[in-house]
């Protein structure tokens, strides 16, 4: 049950607990090889990862993970093996931080009308001058007592039909794919299985992603079940796609996943990594 490739993670560039170097020494000690930064909507981990990796022996895949909307539903793309300088990919980032903060200030709007004040400024903090996300809002609001766990903010005060909810700002998906793939990278579909998609909405998903220019998704993922690993490498399988696999580790006690450990892919499917020449 553990790889000695994991290809999603975050660090406290984005909503991850571990800063970049402290994630790496983690995967280190986990026996990890090949590890890919896959932070929200933004490269700023990578440098100060990839120094960290050097020293450690461990190879770095450049990514991230962008925030797509795409008929109303948010979906997750993550780009691995992406040239961080490529302009259209950091401007098209640069437009989703900018609106996550319109958003995280709308959520705090909202969650005073609600009668918590000042959760803005609690999430600001527990965001350490980064991006705030939902989930430091959730993080604050345990601190602050308003929430017993993460869990119980996102279903009482942060999730959908919530006092606090603010839906997610998203790129379209042909331009979020186009900025990847434009950088020289690979686009996967993260975690095809954690979006509730119902049977009619996930093949129109998947096409529209093949469509768009995506060629890979993510089989073998940190949250999923066996029994949805083997549904992801089938999908895998039927649209054609490659494979990826990864915890999206945030942490420890993040979330219950521990870096690299994951089941191997099927040995049928095309892994991303080949992608870099690698075998
Ligand atoms: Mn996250
Ligand atoms: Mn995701
Ligand atoms: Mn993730």
């Amino acid at each position: 049950m553990s790889s000695t490739t994991d290809l999603h993670s975050h660090s406290t560039a984005s909503d991850g607990t571990l800063s970049p170097e402290a994630l790496l020494s983690h995967a280190a000690k986990q026996g990890i090889k090949r590890f890919a930064l896959t932070d929200h909507d933004t490269t700023a981990g990578l440098a100060a990862a990839q120094q960290r990796a050097q020293e450690l022996g461990i190879e770095l895949v450049p990514g991230a993970e962008l925030s797509v909307s795409w008929e109303g539903k948010i979906l997750h793309v993550v780009g691995l093996y992406i040239d961080t300088r490529h302009p259209p990919l950091q401007a098209g980032m640069a437009i989703l931080r900018h609106e996550r903060e319109t958003r995280a200030r709308e959520i705090g709007r909202r969650l005073t009308r609600h009668g918590i004040d000042e959760s803005y400024q609690a999430a600001k903090r527990f965001a350490q001058g980064e991006m705030i996300t939902r989930a430091h809002y959730a993080r604050a609001l345990v601190a602050e007592k308003q929430a017993k766990s993460p869990q119980d903010a996102f279903r009482r005060l942060l999730g959908k039909g919530c006092p606090g909810y603010v839906a997610s700002p998203g790129a379209g998906l042909t331009e979020a794919v186009n900025w990847i793939t434009g950088a020289g990278g690979i686009a996967i579909l993260a975690h095809p299985l954690a979006y509730g998609l119902t049977r009619l909405w996930l093949p129109l998903v998947l096409e529209a992603f093949r469509k768009a220019g995506g060629s890979a998704i993510e089989v073998v993922y940190g949250r999923n079940t066996p029994a949805e690993n083997r549904k992801s490498a089938q999908l895998a399988r039927e649209y054609h796609l490659k494979a990826s696999l990864g915890s999206d580790y945030h942490g420890p006690r993040q979330g219950g996943v521990r870096l690299g450990e994951l089941p191997a892919l099927p040995a049928d499917l095309e892994p991303v990594w080949r992608h870099s020449g690698a075998t």
